[in-house]
């Protein structure tokens, strides 16, 4: 297996709902180290940015004002297959359809404000943490 590192968004709901702590322990737990993490407000063009491919879709402002709303918490995470890791840990995106224990099941309150964002494949994996983070930033 692979040592590999992941992008890792902490979204407004779960910040909001003091929900930080207890979701990264649900990485550690499960062999996700954060090698980088940070508080940040995103802009609208931020979020705009990050999530361009999926700007045709119809809910796309509603989760533009959703990430923008107040503060999130982006992270790297460091592991073995952690880009798999990670999308089994978080869950699926509807909270209804996720696994019992995972991050989305425990804490999401609806497929929008569905409480994180993890890459999807090595490449968005790399783009994204490029698009938060630069190289000293990653502490291994
Ligand atoms: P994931 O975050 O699981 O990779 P997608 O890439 O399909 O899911 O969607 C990105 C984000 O857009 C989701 O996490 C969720 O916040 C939002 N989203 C996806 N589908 C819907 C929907 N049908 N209604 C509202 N928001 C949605």
């Amino acid at each position: 297996m692979a040592l590999e590192r992941t992008f890792s968004i902490i979204k407004p709901d779960a910040v909001r709902r003091n929900l930080i702590g207890k979701i990264i322990a649900k990485f550690e737990e499960n062999g996700l180290r954060p090698i980088a993490i940070k508080k940040i407000h995103m802009t609208r063009e931020q979020a705009e940015g990050f999530y361009a491919v999926h700007k045709e879709r119809p809910f796309f402002g509603e989760l533009v004002e959703q990430m923008i709303a107040s503060p999130v918490v982006v992270q790297v995470l460091e592991g073995e297959n952690a880009i798999l890791k990670n999308r089994e840990i978080m869950g699926a995106t509807n909270p209804a359809n996720a696994e019992p224990g995972t991050i989305r099941k425990e804490f999401a309150l609806s497929v929008g404000e569905n409480s994180v964002h993890g890459s999807d494949a090595p490449e968005t994996a790399a783009q994204e943490i490029k698009y938060f983070f630069s190289d000293d930033e990653l502490v291994g």
